[in-house]
């Protein structure tokens, strides 16, 4: 277990040309001060967890001290915002302090988000709030507990800073971690800007440091160009078998290592609804939950788009699009056969799906607790299943529906006991509901108690699991409850 000043930094970066990123220390807050700290994510660097109790500990976190190797670097890139170019963007207000290479080798890109203005931070102050720090920190983390990729949130730090939005508000430092924060518009800016041998020598460098085995292929690039369509489809699938919307799926948030990043106005369903927009300047619904899997396609064109320069065989690049759109409905139509218990695949489950769905989107039907409670489902009881019945207003199209999953489990000889432990292990009975986040971002804001961070974070590294006393967690927002209102850039 390490101390903070024996992390081992190697700052591959930094040794691209410094175009590829603006040399820039943070700007720290006065009186720093540690909000929560994610001992899951410290072990990933070998921390030892007594060093979060130092008295330092916030100032290497808020930057008002340097990490002994750190070399901090803002990161150049561009990227399509709601489907316009946009030549210049560039991390404005996240700060790498350097990259970790763990014990086991595996390298942790260290990002402090909020650090302060760069070169890249336009009119923007370089600076997050309090409340949108804590929803990234919590996201990230949930989204780990529930297998999907994601970068992973170290600590929170706040200080005496107070940043204007709307209104003024505390601000605060998130620091997390990736193996990389290489994103589809860290290429789409040389490609633009036609500079194709930085654009090569960020193909080469992802490839050396995270896709090593693709140098084997006849074209490298257009492998790379492959396995990040697949990649990215996995994770698409994964978000909407979980019922969760990104909210801002600019090119410039979407990952080159297929993790979930950059959470904004992110949201789980509720109340199951295709068109859900969580991002509340998202007039047109380009963002909706039901449109993810499209503007996934969207993108990796765009990446094909940006890497063309690399790739002269056409049909690699024509066919990218349509190898995330396979990867991406094979994982989904997987993903969903789990949730509903299923171990065999059968013609007509993408229709008993879509079946349920409908029924659901009809009702109004709370997509996290219905699938959890389908785990109770009885096959040899049917009379026992009435509470999964009053999920829905019209009973007698659910009966149809439930004749046929019936007679689709015991296709498959299912047994009661046996498939709720695996429903279990995929239907998430916790998941970061907004009106959950909201109140650890009241409690933290207004009466700096960080006590529900903590709680939520251990509550969400493990979604699958009952936990006692915990009940409150899994039930939906409260019919009367406000609206919570979040949008990008907060
Ligand atoms: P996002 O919507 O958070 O993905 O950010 C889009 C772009 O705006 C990125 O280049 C960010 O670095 C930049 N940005 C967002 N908020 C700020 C801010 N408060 N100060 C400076 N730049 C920002
Ligand atoms: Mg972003």
């Amino acid at each position: 277990m390490l101390k903070l000043e024996n992390l081992s930094f190697d700052n591959s970066y930094v040794k691209l040309p410094d175009v590829f990123w603006e040399r820039v220390k943070p700007t720290p807050f006065p009186n720093p001060y540690v909000v929560s700290v994610n001992p899951a994510a410290a072990e990933l660097l070998n921390l030892d967890p007594g060093e979060f109790a130092r008295p330092d500990f916030a100032e290497y976190f808020c930057g008002a001290k340097l990490l002994p190797g750190s070399d901090p670097i803002a990161m150049l890139y561009s990227g399509h915002q709601f489907g316009h170019y946009n030549p210049q963007l560039g991390d404005g207000r996240a700060i790498m302090l350097g990259e970790v290479k763990n014990e086991q080798g595996e390298p942790w890109e260290l990002q402090l988000k909020g650090a302060g203005i760069t070169r890249f931070s336009r009119d923007g102050d370089g600076r997050a709030v309090l409340r949108s720090t804590i929803r990234e920190y919590l996201c990230g983390e949930a989204m780990h507990g529930l297998g999907i990729p994601t970068t992973r949130s170290l600590c929170i730090v706040a200080g005496e800073e107070v940043v204007w939005r709307e209104r003024p508000e505390p601000g605060a430092m998130l620091l997390r971690m990736a193996p990389s924060h290489v994103r589809f518009g860290s290429f789409e800016v040389f490609h633009y800007r036609r500079q194709y041998e930085h654009l090569k020598l960020l193909a080469d460098y992802v490839i050396d440091h995270h896709y090593l085995h693709v140098r084997e292929a006849e074209n490298p690039y257009a492998r790379l160009l492959h396995e990040v369509a697949i990649r990215t489809g996995h994770m698409v699938a994964q978000w909407q078998a979980v019922g969760w919307a990104h909210g801002v799926l600019n090119t410039d948030n979407m990952s080159i290592l297929g993790l979930t990043m950059d959470y904004g106005p992110f949201g789980f369903l509720e109340r199951y609804d295709p068109t859900f927009i969580c991002n509340h300047s998202d007039h047109q619904g380009r963002y909706s939950f039901q449109h993810q899997p499209d503007i996934g396609y969207w993108n990796i064109r765009a990446l094909g788009q940006a890497l063309s320069h690399l790739i002269d065989d056409e049909d690699a690049l024509k066919m990218a699009p349509q190898v995330y759109e396979q990867a991406m409905l094979e994982s989904y139509a997987e993903l969903m056969r789990g949730k509903l218990g299923f171990t065999e695949s059968h013609a007509g489950d993408d229709k008993l799906v879509t079946d349920l769905l409908n029924l659901m989107d009809s009702s109004r039907t709370d997509y996290t607790t219905f699938f959890r409670d389908l785990g109770n489902f009885q096959l040899e009881e049917p009379s026992s299943n009435s509470a999964i019945r009053d999920f829905f207003l019209h009973r007698e199209a659910f009966d149809d529906w439930t004749t046929r999953y019936r007679e689709r489990l015991i296709a498959e000889k299912s047994q009661d006991a046996e498939r709720k432990v695996r429903m279990d292990q995929v239907n998430p009975k916790y998941v970061l509901r907004n009106h959950v986040a909201e109140r650890a971002i009241q409690l933290a804001t207004r009466e700096k108690d960080y006590s529900e961070i903590d709680r939520l974070l251990e509550l969400l590294s493990h979604p699958f699991t009952d936990q006692p006393g915990m009940e409150a967690y899994a039930l939906p927002a409260p019919d009367d409850s406000p609206p919570i209102i979040v949008s990008c850039s907060s």
